[in-house]
């Protein structure tokens, strides 16, 4: 029996299953309906034509869908639906060029809202949940604002890239509005918590309703998933995806990445070797579903991952996986090569009393080039610390100079207010009429 998106009551719930047989049992059962459904896509038509697959085995002979080819496809070159049916269409903060385009019907964002609500720590009618990622053509605001509100939260709309919504006037309403969930890169509960110290907040004692942080979007070390939860004093919650899925995987309460295979089947391409299996290192390669407006089949989304078929304490049932993302590869330095995953855990290793939140790293021919904003109580032990941790990791040239709080990341960042009108013509005597038709 497949399961039909008309009927979302009918999707399985995580843990449906209890091991690794039955969850290839429950890919086995909806994968026939997904095949059918990418038989509608023109992409996949002009592609494989009669070799369409039929099974598990038709997919193994499937060749893999690049991004390239979505960007071929921009914009609706892979719409399995009639147009009238799709509910959001977005593209993904992808560099330059051509976009790439995805899209999704009514009962797509059912499946999506699903996957992203499957939080640890709930999410409920009591929540007040800040969405604080984008809205624009990204589909991230998005989907944390549909599974907010299917769990019955209130959500606060925050975008982070709007200029109506500066970090003084998040912590303004994370500590107003008893704000208890949260969603953003984790780039910015560090920014939030140097806005509110400046406002004169603690971040640990002063927002006592906020129970958990979700994050995701960037690599995270565990030395910073860490010191976030420690500055923060709550839970870490870190979640993997992309605009052209959605969520893929989410942390369980042990703190480990489990990819959602019960709701797309997961493989892994060595672009060394060209093999692909399901698990070990190398990029990870999706087959959604649960998709109507957009099948993919084999879709590598070119992030290095590693994939393992463990036992996890949480009891879920689903492969773990770490996310080196796209920044993998590193810079040389020296004989070593430098990422920006490990330098991360060495900078969050220093003693959370020194205050280090911010750095910057350059890495030159034969010498790194290291500036962390540190008070200048901790300047000296901090710089030499972690220059000595650098030099026992790597064996290279390194040279740590210390910056002033506000050197990295702008007090004034930190401190604007909302300064967002709407357009007008008409201006005073002594107004600025160069700002005729702007917001700000
Ligand atoms: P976008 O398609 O613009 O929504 O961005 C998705 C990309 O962000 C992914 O393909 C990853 O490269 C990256 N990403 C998202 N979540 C994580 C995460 N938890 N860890 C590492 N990289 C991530
Ligand atoms: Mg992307
Ligand atoms: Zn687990």
């Amino acid at each position: 029996m497949t399961t039909s998106l008309a009927d979302p009551a009918a999707l399985p719930p995580l843990g449906a299953w209890h091991d690794y047989d039955e969850l290839a049992d429950v890919q086995a059962r909806q994968l026939p309906l997904a095949l059918r459904r990418a038989a509608a896509s023109p992409f996949y038509r002009r592609r494989l034509g009669p070799a369409l697959p039929r099974d598990r085995a038709g997919l193994a002979d499937t060749p893999l869908t690049t991004k390239q080819d979505l960007r071929d496809s921009y914009p609706f070159g892979m719409l399995a639906v009639p147009r009238n049916r799709l509910a959001t269409y977005h593209e993904s903060s992808g560099t330059t060029g051509v976009p790439t385009a995805s899209y999704y019907t009514d009962g797509d964002w059912t499946d999506l809202a699903q996957r992203y609500a499957r939080k640890w720590t709930g999410i409920g009618p009591a929540d007040t949940f800040l969405v604080r990622t984008p809205y624009a053509l990204m589909i991230t605001g998005h989907l944390a604002h549909a599974a907010a509100r299917m769990c019955g939260a209130t959500v606060v709309p925050a975008d982070n890239r709007t200029t109506a919504m500066p970090y003084a006037r998040v912590v303004r309403a994370l500590h107003d509005l008893d704000v208890t969930l949260t969603w953003s890169l984790p780039t910015e509960p560090l920014l939030w918590a140097a806005a509110a110290r400046l406002a004169g907040l603690r971040p640990d004692r002063d927002f006592p309703s906020l129970r958990a942080l979700f994050v995701g979007g960037e690599p995270l070390s565990r030395a910073r998933r860490d010191r976030i939860a420690e500055i923060w004093g709550v839970p870490v919650v870190e979640e993997y995806g992309s605009t052209e899925t959605g969520s893929l995987a989410g942390q369980c309460p042990r703190g480990r990445l489990h990819l959602w295979a019960d709701r797309a089947i997961f493989e892994v391409y060595d672009p060394g070797t060209g093999r692909i299996g399901p698990d070990g290192c190398g990029q990870l390669v999706v087959t959604p579903l649960y998709r109507e407006a957009m099948p993919l089949l084999r879709y590598n989304i070119e992030d290095d991952v590693e994939v393992r078929y463990e036992s996890c304490g949480c009891g879920w049932a689903l492969p773990t996986v770490r996310v080196l993302g796209r920044s993998a590869s590193g810079h040389a330095v020296g004989p070593a090569t430098v990422t920006q995953a490990r330098l991360e855990e060495l900078v969050f290793a220093l003693p959370v009393r020194y205050e280090v939140m911010f750095w910057r790293a350059s890495a030159q021919p034969h010498q790194l080039r290291v500036e962390i904003e540190v008070p200048a109580g901790h300047r000296d032990a901090a710089c030499a610390e972690l220059a000595a941790a650098v030099r026992a990791e790597y064996g290279i040239e390194v040279r740590v100079d210390p910056v002033e709080p506000g050197g990295l990341v702008s007090r004034d960042a930190l401190t604007a207010t909302a300064d967002v009108v709407k357009p007008r013509g008409l201006f005073g005597p002594d107004e600025d009429w160069d700002r005729a038709l702007r917001y700000y």
